[in-house]
């Protein structure tokens, strides 16, 4: 349930928990010129680190993309490119300075008023890889970003509790199903716009599914019939790859890297990264 996120983070409570992942916030403007990354094919790590597929491609993404500032970011905010320029405070409302706090590094939002510091940290997004009869199951989303996309279920854990208590209600809310975990498969860290996946194993505890409202369809596919060109995220794309690649030489392994997206992309040009330090055990 990989829903548009805000990042208020003065909202309410049961605001907070309808909000979803978005990476449009944190970019300011969408490259459709992949002719620029090109010289990046050659120098792919993901290619080096998969073998046989490469992290980057030199197509135009032909999905609409959602990640205008315009559209995406709350009027309070102002895109920084890996950070949002926070202009008032979370507690009080008032109006911000931006400075590096005594004793730090960084360059924090701080209340003009009150004297709070905004510090902003990652999010940690869990979802399920759910195989069953050597299909694996897909959810075809039905709100932006990335509508009309495949996914595998998986959205923000919420405060409360565990990431794999997370992962299996996020399949319940995207798929309408019950599952149970039984590995990590994947740790996928973004950086450029705080977020972090946690993917893992699991199994339906009964062999049912149905679209949930953020999903139009959900639907086993067999490893060879993955729609790739349609999927949602680079994260899932290559989770799956990863799996597949697993697969093809025996069993899953528990894999860990960073998603290096290319500043200025959005969540749909799937293909605008480079895999970076990958361990696979
Ligand atoms: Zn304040």
């Amino acid at each position: 349930m990989l829903r548009s996120i805000q990042l208020i983070e003065s909202c309410s409570g049961f605001f907070f928990h309808r909000l979803k992942l978005h990476y449009g916030i944190s970019f300011i403007s969408i490259s459709g010129k992949p002719s620029s990354r090109t010289p990046m094919l050659t120098v792919s790590r993901l290619s080096r680190c998969l073998g046989q597929f490469r992290a980057s491609s030199i197509r135009s993404e032909s999905k609409p993309d959602t990640t205008s500032s315009s559209t995406s970011s709350p009027s309070a905010f102002k895109s920084i490119g890996a950070t949002r320029k926070i202009n008032f405070c979370q507690l009080c409302g008032g109006p911000t300075k931006h400075e590096i706090p005594d004793g730090d590094e960084k360059e924090r939002a701080i209340c003009t008023l009150c004297g709070k510091i905004a510090y902003e940290n990652p999010k940690m997004v869990v979802g399920c890889l759910i195989e069953h009869d050597n299909k694996i199951l897909l959810c075809k989303r039905n709100i932006q970003p990335s509508y009309g996309l495949w996914t595998l279920p998986a959205g923000y854990m919420e405060i409360g509790e565990s990431a794999t208590e997370g992962a299996i209600r996020e399949t319940w809310e995207e798929a309408g199903a019950k599952v149970k975990v039984i590995s990590p498969f994947a740790q996928l860290d973004i950086p450029l716009i705080g977020h972090s996946y946690l993917i893992f194993l699991a199994k339906f505890t009964t062999p049912h599914f149905s679209p949930g409202p953020e999903s139009s369809e959900c639907r086993l596919f067999a490893l060879d019939d993955i729609p790739y060109e349609s999927l949602s995220f680079s994260s899932m794309l290559i989770t799956l790859k990863l799996y597949i690649e697993d697969i093809k030489v025996g069993k899953p392994k528990f894999h860990y890297g960073l998603i290096n997206k290319w500043p200025g992309t959005g969540p749909s040009a799937i293909h605008a990264y480079d895999f970076d330090y990958h361990l696979r055990t």
